[in-house]
C-alpha cells in the first residue's frame, strides 16, 4: 500500500486496516517527512547560494558603476579630471562656499599659440604636450580641495574653494614656474622660444542671487586681458578693466 492511499480512507476503512498494514503506512509516511525535510535543506542551501550570488553580482556592479563614474570624470587624454567633473564640482563648492560666506577662486590657463605648435610639430608631439602640461599643472596644486580638469582643447581650469584672488594668483605663479620648468620648445611662438601659458584668475564670495557660470566668466575675461596684454601672464579679473601685473619672460609681442 502507498502511503498517499491514508489521505483517501474513510474512519471505517482506517479500522479495517491490520496492525501490519498500518505500521507500513507509517513507515511510508515518515520516509516521505524525512525526504520533504531533505528536500527542505537542499533548498534553503540553493537559496543562501542564489543570495550569495546575487550580493557577488551587486558587488561587482557597484565596482563597475564606480569604474564608470570614474572614467565619465576623466580626460581620455591627459587622464586628469574631464570637463563634467569641472562642472559638477563647481556647483558642489559654490553651494558650500555661499553656506559657509567663503571665497572660491578659478583659475582659467591657456596654452600660448598652441594652434602654431601643432602646426610646427604635428598633432600627436601637441598630444604629448597636453599630456605633460596637465600633470605639470596637477603638480602645481597645493591643496587637496583644489581641483584641476581640462576645459576644453588646450584650456585648463583650477578651482579653488576657501581661497581668496590674491592666494589664487601665488598659485597661478607656481603653475608659470612648473611650465617654465617644462621647457618644452616651441620653435614658432612669437611669445618665447618655449612653451608658455597664459591665466586668468577670478574670485568670488557667492551671493544669494549671483551664479556659479559669474565666477567662470570673469576667469575667462581675465584670460582675455592676458591675452590682449601679450600673453604669457596672470591677469587677475578686475571689473574696471585688465589688472597690469604677472608679465614673464619675452614680452616682444
Ligand atoms: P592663443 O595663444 O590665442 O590661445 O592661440 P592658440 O593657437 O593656442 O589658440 P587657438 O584657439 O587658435 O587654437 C587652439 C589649438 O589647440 C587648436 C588645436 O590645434 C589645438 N588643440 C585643441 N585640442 C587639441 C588636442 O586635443 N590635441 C592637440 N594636439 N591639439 C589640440
Ligand atoms: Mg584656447
Ligand atoms: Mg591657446
Amino acid at each position: 500500500m502507498h502511503s498517499f492511499d491514508l489521505y483517501h480512507l474513510d474512519k471505517q476503512q482506517l479500522a479495517r486496516l491490520s496492525k501490519e498494514e498500518l505500521f507500513a503506512a507509517y513507515q511510508l509516511l515518515y520516509r516521505e517527512v524525512l525526504a520533504s525535510r531533505e528536500a527542505a535543506a537542499i533548498t534553503a542551501r540553493l537559496v543562501v547560494a542564489q543570495i550569495a550570488k546575487v550580493e557577488e553580482a551587486n558587488q561587482s556592479l557597484e565596482l563597475a558603476n564606480e569604474e564608470l563614474r570614474k572614467l565619465t570624470n576623466l580626460d581620455g587624454l591627459t587622464g586628469i579630471a574631464n570637463r563634467r567633473y569641472h562642472e559638477d564640482k563647481l556647483h558642489r563648492e559654490w553651494r558650500r562656499c555661499q553656506r559657509t560666506n567663503s571665497s572660491l577662486a578659478a583659475i582659467m590657463i591657456d596654452i600660448d599659440q598652441f594652434k602654431k605648435f601643432n602646426d610646427h610639430y604635428g598633432h600627436v608631439a601637441g598630444d604629448q604636450c597636453l599630456r605633460e602640461v596637465a600633470t605639470a599643472l596637477q603638480k602645481g596644486m597645493r591643496r587637496v580641495s583644489d581641483s584641476l580638469a581640462r576645459y576644453g582643447g588646450e584650456e585648463f581650469i583650477c578651482l579653488l574653494p576657501d581661497c581668496s584672488a590674491e592666494a589664487a594668483y601665488k598659485v597661478a605663479e607656481l603653475f608659470h614656474q612648473r611650465i617654465d620648468q617644462l621647457k618644452i620648445p616651441h620653435a614658432t611662438s612669437q611669445v618665447a622660444p618655449i612653451l608658455t601659458v597664459s591665466q586668468g584668475v577670478a574670485a568670488m564670495v557667492p551671493s544669494r542671487d549671483s551664479k556659479a557660470s559669474e565666477l567662470i566668466r570673469q576667469a575667462d575675461q581675465a584670460l582675455y586681458h592676458a591675452k590682449m596684454l601679450g600673453r604669457n601672464r596672470v591677469v587677475i579679473y578686475d571689473a574696471t578693466g585688465p589688472h597690469l601685473e604677472g608679465q614673464y619672460g619675452n614680452d616682444s609681442n
